[in-house]
């Protein structure tokens, strides 16, 4: 028999997640005995202390490895041995596994999300890009389009702090030109950007609508939602509507399972079958 993977998902209302079945379909389909839990992290007074004890007794049930999500991204970093280059840029990690006992922190969305930007857009230059939203996929979007290199960054959020905070960051750590702008400034940003990048929640079922102004809305404009439940958000069927090219939060949620796949099996993963599963999900 090939050996067994275990791996956990720890976070907040993980039960609906779409990544446990994005794993266990790809581990079968690779002959693997994958199998995958959530583990649900109730607020606690002490998450420091919490995420301690689960990713401890993860480790002695015999789990090879864990994807983390809200809110215990950041709560991880001081619990690590060791951290790749992109979650010490990001300061967040979604995915870690042991390697000779030691504890090791990647930061998958940010590869993930510049995946599925290679896959929209080629070799095609970035040009100008205006990024809604600094939260936590924000700022993983941020620095992937740093990494790629775009002519100009322009971050935006309805809290001004967390959007100049994470231009900031961008500049000290990227060869980027970068901007923090408010919502108010989007009239006059897009009509000189080439893409669009939401990374609010606006637009996901329980924050309906969309961060942008239709009108604003115009080709040669590409436009990217990280929000991928649903996939048709407003924003990108507006988009679609109004003649832009669009890039769904799929591609993001199905390249960062991958990438952690591959670190957590050593074996590559089938992306497109992922993308065709995840869009059956
Ligand atoms: P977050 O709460 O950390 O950050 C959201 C940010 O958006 C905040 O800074 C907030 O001030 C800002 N914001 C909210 N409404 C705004 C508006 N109307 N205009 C301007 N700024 C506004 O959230 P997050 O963890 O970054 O997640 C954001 C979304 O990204 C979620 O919907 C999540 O599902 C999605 N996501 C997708 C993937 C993927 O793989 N496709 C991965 C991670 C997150």
């Amino acid at each position: 028999l090939n050996r067994s993977v275990l791996i956990g998902l720890i976070g907040h209302g993980v039960g609906p997640s779409l990544t446990p079945p994005m794993h266990e379909m790809e581990g079968a389909r690779q002959g693997l005995r994958y199998l995958y839990r959530t583990i649900e992290f109730s607020p606690d007074n002490d998450p420091r202390q919490r995420l301690m004890e689960l990713i401890r007794s993860a480790r002695a049930f015999g789990f090879d490895g864990l994807n983390l999500t809200y809110p215990v991204k950041q709560t991880a970093l001081s619990l690590l041995d060791e951290m790749s280059t992109s979650a010490h840029m990001v300061g967040a990690v979604n995915t870690v596994r042991w390697q000779n006992g030691r504890l090791i922190g990647h930061n998958t969305d940010v590869s993930g999300f510049r995946a599925a930007l290679d896959d929209a857009l080629g070799s095609e230059p970035l040009g100008r890009i205006v990024l809604i939203g600094a939260g936590g996929a924000g700022s993983a979007v941020s620095h992937a389009v740093a990494m790629r290199g775009a002519e100009h960054l322009t971050i935006v959020d309805a809290d001004p702090h967390r959007a100049r905070d994470l231009a900031n960051n961008i500049s000290a750590l990227h060869h980027q030109a970068v901007d923090a702008a408010s919502v108010d400034a989007l009239p006059s940003l897009l009509p000189l950007a080439q893409g669009l990048i939401n990374a609010t929640p606006i637009g996901m079922a329980d924050h309906p609508g969309s961060a942008v102004d239709a009108n604003l809305l115009r080709p040669p404009l590409w436009v990217c939602d990280v929000v991928y439940r649903p996939v048709e958000t407003e924003l990108l069927l507006t988009a679609r509507h109004r003649g832009c090219r669009t890039i769904s939060g799929l591609g993001m949620a199905m390249h960062q399972a991958a990438d952690a796949f591959e670190l957590f099996t050593g074996k590559i993963a089938d992306r497109s079958a992922m993308l065709t599963h995840l869009k059956h999900l």
